[in-house]
């Protein structure tokens, strides 16, 4: 993998662009995927960004949105346009399997693969050219740091400014995670002088719900959380039968993890959910505990030292006794913590 400085003298040059981000994408894959988007547009680059599957309808304000192909409902024009490509951005990802049904595409692609993602263990084999820096706060802190460091940042306008805010904000829980860097509030700064308005960015993102999930999310509380004090862990299991009744939609569970972690103790939280044809599940840790370890070894996942998730093909029963073994097995980590 070449760095990513080698392609600044070809951004003048018009291209075929694909920009693709992991499957279910969140504020900082759309984010970082729109930004870049909304960025090359001006160079006069022929682009298409596909998202492997359909995301959160709370996504949909971003510039650019209604552009962007569903790969599973828009294989077909997807498949064309990666086929045309001579580029391939691959953004808050790092291996080709987190693209789901595109895997098998991409892998045979010729294009040239660019990555710029901050998860751990990257398949740099895959990329022609690229970054990967786990101390990132967020992919949309390295789209930004590509567009300063072409010397394009000029083209930074509001809309580049919001979608690159929406993406920092959440991955960074609001500016409170440890990632969150003095280079993440000048590039804040800098997006702020660049017309940003953060007021309705956040709006759009976290008071933008419809009344089931409140009630949904009421009833995780009450009857779907276990806390098992002596390993310092809570456990949140959804059956399906709950996302039916509350008519859950994608996006609507991303957040909850994080409630079990602000109960005084725990180290670690996990969510599973029974999405049908998937056992899904996230994990969240304070401090000592490494989930992207715990993820990678006993559900097929990865991600982040504090913030990981995975999945499974097993029954939900299955996958929740597989958890409650390998929260056993780490015991000593778990229990060992102290406050
Ligand atoms: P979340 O729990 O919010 O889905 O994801 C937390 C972090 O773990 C994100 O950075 C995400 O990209 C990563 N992650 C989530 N699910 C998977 C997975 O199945 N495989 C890998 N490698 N990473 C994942
Ligand atoms: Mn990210």
């Amino acid at each position: 993998m070449q760095p990513l400085n080698q392609i600044f003298p070809l951004l003048l040059q018009p291209k075929r662009v694909v920009i693709t981000t992991h499957q279910k994408p969140d504020g900082d894959a759309m984010g970082s995927s729109l930004g870049l988007y909304n960025f090359l547009l001006p160079f006069g680059h022929h682009i298409t960004v596909i998202s492997p599957t359909n995301w959160a309808s709370f996504l949909n304000w971003m510039p650019g949105t209604k552009n962007v192909l569903d790969y599973e409902r828009q294989t077909e024009e997807a498949d064309k346009a990666i086929d045309d490509a001579d580029w391939i951005f691959c953004l808050d990802f790092n291996t080709l399997n987190r693209t789901k049904r595109m895997e098998e595409k991409l892998g045979k692609s010729t294009a040239q693969l660019i990555l710029i993602d901050h998860h751990q263990e990257p398949q740099t084999d895959k990329f022609a050219y690229g970054e990967s820096d786990t101390t990132k706060s967020s992919t949309c802190e390295m789209v930004y740091d590509f567009i300063v460091a072409s010397g394009h940042d000029d083209k930074i306008n509001k809309s580049v400014a919001e979608c690159l805010y929406a993406g920092v904000m959440t991955d960074t829980g609001s500016f409170r995670f440890p990632a969150t860097s003095g280079n993440v509030h000048r590039m804040v700064a800098v997006l702020k002088d660049k017309g940003l308005d953060h007021g309705p960015v956040h709006e759009a993102l976290y008071d933008n719900f419809l009344e089931n999930k409140f009630r949904f999310l009421g009833n995780v509380l009450l009857n779907r959380m276990e806390i098992f004090y002596e390993y310092n862990t809570a456990l949140i299991a959804i059956p399906q039968a709950d996302l039916l009744k509350y008519n859950i939609k994608t996006g609507d569970t991303e957040g909850l993890v994080n409630y079990p972690l602000g109960i005084q103790g725990i180290k670690l939280a996990a969510i599973i959910i029974d999405r049908g044809e998937e056992r899904k599940s996230s994990f969240r840790s304070k401090d000592g505990f490494d989930v992207n370890t715990f993820a990678r070894k006993y559900f097929n996942g990865g991600g982040h030292f504090n913030a990981a998730g995975g999945q499974n093909k097993e029954t939900q029963e299955e996958v929740v006794a597989k958890f409650i073994a390998a929260m056993k097995e780490n015991k000593d980590q778990l229990s060992n913590y102290q406050f």
